[in-house]
């Protein structure tokens, strides 16, 4: 029986457990493990995205209002670039890597041999629907894997798009596609799978990691947090605030590692605000609703959400929405201490609060008051030793300095939280690494034989002592 209807049709439970266990048939095949059967399954997901690029982009627009620019760089620009990379890097990342041989385990050589983990599940969340399906899939290919692939029923525009592309490129034995919501995700998370790759809210990333747990199944969870932006006294204030104004209000701020507040120094708030109102202006003009350049958000309940987290009296720029059309203006709020409501969540919407201090003690308090850690920190300083000292004193899962999110779009670094932000890292070669296993092997000798260690031992440990000083 072929699966290919799994890709095209609804999915009942019998349809899941039946897709999961054909994929663990299939990865016991060895098929998907070669070097050429990856890059033959990558050419051909680079082939479906370039297809289908124009498809992509218009169901971004109708699911999130999303500029075409911003389409292409965070989705499917984005992803081509990272097969690209991982199509002329796989040969060597498949390559086992040398380890240094202890004494005690002497002579020998020691190496790292990367096998892929089997079948994944991918779940994916609406607000970069298209690069945040694409990427992790890509390294699952690149790792030699199978994959079953969630993504949210928030974005229904763009999941037709997947779907489509993930049904016409692969047979569902390899790679399946799964429509559906909490009900179809909850059958999903009682399968066995070898590995589940969740990206998503820290509160369902607990519930899949619960799900996880009782079938012993790793996971590797992105999630989100408030990620601080510092602004020191003396950073340069047009740089600092481009950076800041194009990277919070990108994809209207419902982006992960946007900057979720500002912490202004003292002594440069009042120059940082006007200029900042000033951008904001400039950018997306006196009304934001006519420009072409913005997003909206995803859903009338996010929208109802982001709404009542803005208190009028502290907007100095921005505040108006419109319901119909899912608007909310690029906003700033001035004043914000952490007993404004805006400080109580993650916001992923066009508000920033703007928060002041003197010293940078203040800052450390501030974060640690919220939860542990930010998926980012970002840093606006000229001072390396201002930037060394932010860096060494906030725990958060990645940092710019003078800049913020463009980390996530460097390839050559490892992307993901820590604590209450996430478990794990992908992108690029920690992407390879995420979906293998990393087997240890001591090769020994076989020229020689150490006695050292064979009974009887008589008074040998005295020898023991000086191999394991
Ligand atoms: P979400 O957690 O609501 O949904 C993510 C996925 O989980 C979706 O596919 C959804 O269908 C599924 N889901 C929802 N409820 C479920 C349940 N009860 N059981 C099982 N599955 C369920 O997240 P979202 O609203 O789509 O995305 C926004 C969140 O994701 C933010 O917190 C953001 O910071 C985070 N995020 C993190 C990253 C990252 O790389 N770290 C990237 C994008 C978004």
């Amino acid at each position: 029986m072929t699966t290919d209807h799994l890709n095209n049709t609804a999915t009942t439970e019998q349809d899941i457990i039946d897709i999961v266990a054909r994929q663990h048939d299939y990865f016991k095949t060895g098929v998907t493990k070669s070097y050429q059967s990856r890059i033959e399954n990558l050419n051909k997901l680079k082939t479906a995205l370039i297809k289908y690029e124009t498809q992509i982009h218009a169901a971004l627009k109708q699911d999130l209002g999303k500029p075409e620019f911003e389409s292409y760089l965070s989705e499917t620009g984005f992803c081509l670039h990272d097969i690209s990379t991982t199509l002329r890097k796989l040969k060597s990342w498949m390559k086992p890597k040398w380890r240094m041989t202890s004494l005690l385990t002497q002579p020998g050589s020691s190496r790292i041999y990367y096998s892929p983990l089997g079948v994944n599940l991918i779940i994916a969340p609406y607000n970069y629907p298209v690069g945040l399906t694409f990427a992790p899939l890509t390294a699952a290919i690149a790792a030699g894997n199978t994959a079953v692939i969630k993504t949210s029923e928030m974005t229904p525009a763009c999941s037709a798009v997947i779907r489509k592309i993930i049904s016409e490129t692969f047979d569902a034995d390899y790679i399946a596609y799964i429509e559906g919501e909490v009900k179809e995700t909850t059958i999903l998370l009682q399968q066995k799978f070898e590995h589940i790759f969740f990206t998503g809210s820290p509160r369902v990333g607990s519930i899949v990691m619960s799900a996880a747990a009782k079938n012993l199944t790793p996971v590797t969870l992105e999630l989100g947090g408030k990620s601080p932006c510092i602004v020191h006294d003396d950073a340069k204030l047009d740089i600092t605030v481009n950076r800041i104004v194009s990277s919070k209000f990108l994809n209207a701020a419902q982006t992960c590692v946007a900057p979720d507040y500002v912490l202004v120094h003292k002594s440069v708030k009042e120059a940082f605000l006007s200029k900042l109102k000033d951008r904001i202006i400039k950018i997306y003009g006196e009304d934001a609703s006519t420009s072409p350049d913005f997003a909206r958000i995803v859903s009338d309940n996010h929208f109802q959400r982001i709404c009542g987290l803005i208190d009028q009296q502290k907007v100095i720029v921005g505040g108006q929405s419109d319901v119909e059309s899912r608007f909310i203006a690029p906003t700033v709020m001035r004043d914000v201490t952490l007993a404004d409501k805006v400080m109580s969540e993650e916001i992923f919407g066009p508000v920033l609060p703007v928060l002041e201090y003197e010293s940078l003690d203040e800052v450390y308090k501030l974060v640690d008051q919220l939860p542990h850690h930010p998926l980012a920190c970002y840093i606006f300083s000229e001072s390396a030793i201002i930037q060394q000292e932010i860096i060494n004193n906030i725990q958060a899962g990645g940092a710019c300095i003078n800049n913020c999110v463009f980390h996530a779009g460097n390839h050559h670094l490892p992307f993901g939280g820590v604590g209450e932000s996430g478990i794990g890292a992908y992108h690029g070669f920690d992407g390879f690494e995420c979906f293998s296993h990393k087997k240890g092997v001591l090769k020994s000798a076989s020229w020689m034989d150490n006695p050292l260690i064979y009974a009887p031992y008589g008074n040998k440990v005295s020898l023991l002592r000086k191999f394991l000083k």
